[in-house]
């Protein structure tokens, strides 16, 4: 028995017999003839029929997106029928045995055409079959090879893999939990983590002073194109480090990956900026250094936007963090954070990566001691209890040895769509929500059955229309 051979292989087997299995793209009948187009995950071949009444008898039962296994004889093509620049532009397999090993319906799009222009609900709805065009399978696989880079370059520099956990305690990260009841403890709940930060800063503390996770991040936040409720982040925690130590890390990392990846970087060095020039230059601490010519070619711009402030004020007047309520101020700064004046003047070792008008990271330098942690609480006007109740454990742990440290997160979606030139968060997610916040394929959010609700100690209010 002959074994399958993958279809970006078959330039090797020409004038040889071989074995494909892989979908049916395209298929044409024509008399005593049937030309197909195959392909597998790794490429596609074009598969002719002929002279075989045997074969063609099966041969014409296929329909696109069958899937189907072929013996055959690899063939070059007549000089004049070589479509140059593509894939297997020169071969063709001539068939000598089809096997159907699945039938398949209709499906609601082409599978063969970009469904960028398509209804997104559909394209969600029957997600799988939306993964199998050309971009998404280009998008999905640069995104692994984005991670795996950056994950190799990391376990390279000594770092370690921890995961933290998912069901655990709200983080004040600036956006709405989502919650998770409680079987156990009825009438209490888990917070998915908007991010790994409490965690990740304690790993410090215990000894670990390498620490990186692709970590999933998960907020209730209003839905746009550049955001979902879940995103991955690369995550990455360092102990006994400065600013320049973190920043350093980054830029080599993303050099390497990106470069490794065939991309251009506009400017090395990356450029920094403070974020008060930010602001003075482009009115925000996002921008996009890139000419129009670099934009088409698909040019990667990025830059370092440093010392933002540590405070801001809410609409009603208070005082809340800007970015990180765990970052340190600046060194030259930290006496008014601990004398709780001259607060909006503070700026802090909080950094960002900003990549072609977009944030493609962020971290900063952490407050390691608890009266640091404190007076930031205090200054967002927590009493001493509300403070203990919120970061008590924080403060707690903080007190038993904690290294200087600092770290910061990439968006894995946000890098991505860079690369790919993609304006969509979904277009470089497997299985992201809808716009409606709706699973794609299953069926989430959905009622719990009475039984569950009864077992969670749940009420549900009924609906005024219900009444
Ligand atoms: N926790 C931050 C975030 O998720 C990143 C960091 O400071 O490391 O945005």
């Amino acid at each position: 028995m002959i074994k399958r051979t993958r279809i970006e292989e078959l330039v090797e087997f020409v004038e040889k017999k071989v074995l494909i299995k892989g979908w049916v793209s395209v298929v044409r009948q024509q008399g005593k003839m049937a030309f197909f187009d195959i392909r597998d995950e790794s490429g596609s071949i074009q598969g002719v029929v002929f002279g075989k009444p045997e074969v063609l008898d099966v041969a014409i039962k296929i329909k696109p997106e069958y899937v189907v296994s072929m013996k055959g004889v690899v063939n070059k093509r007549p000089e004049k029928m070589i479509k140059a620049g593509t894939q297997n532009g020169d071969i063709e397999l001539e068939i000598t045995a089809i096997e159907i090993l699945n039938e398949a319906e209709t499906p609601p799009f082409p599978i063969n055409e970009d469904t960028i222009d398509k209804d997104e609900e559909v394209r969600l709805k029957y997600r799988y079959l939306d993964l199998r065009t050309k971009r998404m399978q280009k998008n999905l696989r640069l995104r692994s090879d984005f991670v795996r880079h950056c994950r190799e370059f990391l376990f390279e520099r000594n770092f370690v893999e921890i995961e933290t956990p998912l069901l655990t305690e709200s983080t004040p990260e600036g956006s709405r939990d989502f919650v998770v009841p409680s079987r156990h403890y009825p009438g209490n709940f888990y917070a998915l983590p908007q991010s790994p930060q409490q965690y990740k800063q304690l790993l410090m503390n215990s000894g670990f002073e390498h620490y990186f996770q692709i970590a999933r991040a998960i907020r209730d936040e209003d839905l746009r194109a550049d955001r979902g409720y879940e995103h991955t982040q690369i995550d990455i925690e360092q102990a006994f480090v400065e600013r320049e130590d973190i920043l350093s890390l980054v830029e080599t990392m993303i050099i390497h990956t990106v470069e490794s990846l065939g991309f251009t970087i506009k400017d090395k060095p990356f450029p920094r900026l403070t974020y008060a020039e930010s602001m003075e230059r482009f009115g925000a601490d996002k921008f996009d250094l890139r000419n129009d010519e670099e934009k088409a070619k698909g040019v990667l711009s990025y830059a370092w936007v440093v010392d933002f402030p540590f405070f801001e004020k809410t609409d009603n007047g208070d005082w809340t963090f800007s970015h990180n309520p765990f970052s340190m101020p600046k060194k030259e700064h930290v006496d008014y954070l601990l004398q709780q004046e001259r607060v909006g003047e503070i700026l802090t070792d909080q950094y960002d990566l900003v990549c072609n008008g977009f944030e493609a990271g962020g971290g900063s330098i952490r407050a390691h001691k608890p009266e640091i942690i404190e007076a930031v609480y205090q200054i967002m006007g927590n009493s001493t209890k509300e403070t203990e109740e919120k970061v008590g454990h924080i403060l707690k742990a903080f007190k038993y040895g904690t290294p200087p440290h600092g770290g910061i997160a990439l968006g894995v979606e946000r890098n991505v769509m860079n690369l790919t030139g993609e304006s969509g968060l979904r277009e470089v997610q497997a299985f992201p929500m809808t716009r409606r916040g709706q699973t794609a394929v299953m069926k989430a959010p959905k009622p719990l059955t009475v039984e569950q609700l009864l077992e969670l100690g749940i009420n549900i209010k009924p609906k005024k229309e219900d009444i």
